[in-house]
């Protein structure tokens, strides 16, 4: 789409000329769409957890009041998480709005995979319990790849969380790697709901989540994978899920190797 708007050059008073601006509007029209959805975002998603600060901060100022420490323990924790999850909307809004921009900044350099998925384990709040399955290939002498470390252990966190959280089983997820001449590619492999396959072409769409009946699975806000897509985007990578409902996804992470003649040059 392109507009065009007729605009007068002015030197002080006097109109001495006139020129036209063409724009290409597709892109003005994305960040719009992008502007609303994130409106619709922040009345929906941040209220939930404002109220709920809000109130228990209102319970704990009583003066009236003797509550028990456990109780006000148990308010504090809520007051936490609430924060917690506030914080990560506003992460994720950042992300999402610096990659629709294309404004997303990677700083790449040689680095072991091993190594970024093992730091985004140790990053998930049930790290030691037995839902992990590493496979050897991934203890295999794999090539460097070039990458954000930052932004990939991100990538990964989320991958396990999603198996984790979409999952109605006791939850199993699978790591293996395997190397071409360019790529690194990681495979996460859950046990979880899987997806059916007219959704799975949509998934890292912003905003888009499979609907679900279950209300503990209602906190996300379906721009995880939108921002996994764009930090792999970013690296020059990909990001790409096989899925079969009702038995289990998995999601592959291809990261460009190091190639010390090119990378070094850049
Ligand atoms: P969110 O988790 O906040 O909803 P995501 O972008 O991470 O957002 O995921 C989008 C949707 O894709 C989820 O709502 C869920 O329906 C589906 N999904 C993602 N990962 C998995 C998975 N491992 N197994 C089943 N469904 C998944």
């Amino acid at each position: 789409f392109m507009t065009v708007s007729s605009f007068h050059v002015l030197n002080q008073d006097h109109v001495y000329g006139r020129g036209y601006v063409w724009r290409d509007i597709t892109k003005e029209h994305e960040v719009d769409s992008l502007k609303n959805d994130l409106i619709s975002l922040a009345s929906h998603e941040f209220k939930t957890p404002i109220t709920g600060i809000k109130g228990s901060v209102e319970t704990l100022l009583r003066t009236d009041a003797d509550w028990e420490e456990s109780f006000k323990q148990e308010l504090l924790e809520g007051i936490h998480e609430d924060i917690g999850r506030i914080q990560q909307l506003i992460e994720d809004w950042l992300d999402i709005s610096k990659i629709e921009a294309g404004a997303m900044r990677v700083n790449r350099e040689p680095t072991r995979i091993q190594s970024i998925v093992r730091n985004a384990i140790k990053r998930l709040p049930n790290a030691d319990e037995h839902w992990l399955e590493i496979d050897a290939s991934l203890e295999d002498r794999l090539p460097l790849v070039y990458a954000d470390k930052t932004r990939l252990e991100q990538v990964f966190v989320n991958l396990f969380t999603n198996a984790i959280r979409y999952n109605d089983r006791q939850p199993l997820v699978r790591v293996s790697a395997e190397s071409d001449d360019t790529y690194v590619h990681i495979r996460v492999t859950d046990n979880g709901t899987g997806i059916h396959a007219d959704h799975l072409e949509h998934i890292f769409d912003r905003f888009y989540r499979v609907d679900l009946s279950s209300s503990r699975r209602t906190s996300g806000t379906g721009l995880g994978l939108a921002i996994c897509k764009g930090i792999m985007d970013s690296h020059g990578g990909q990001l790409r899920v096989e899925s079969i409902e009702g038995e289990g996804s998995t999601f592959i992470v291809s990261i460009p190797q190091y190639n010390p003649k090119e990378d070094d040059t850049l």
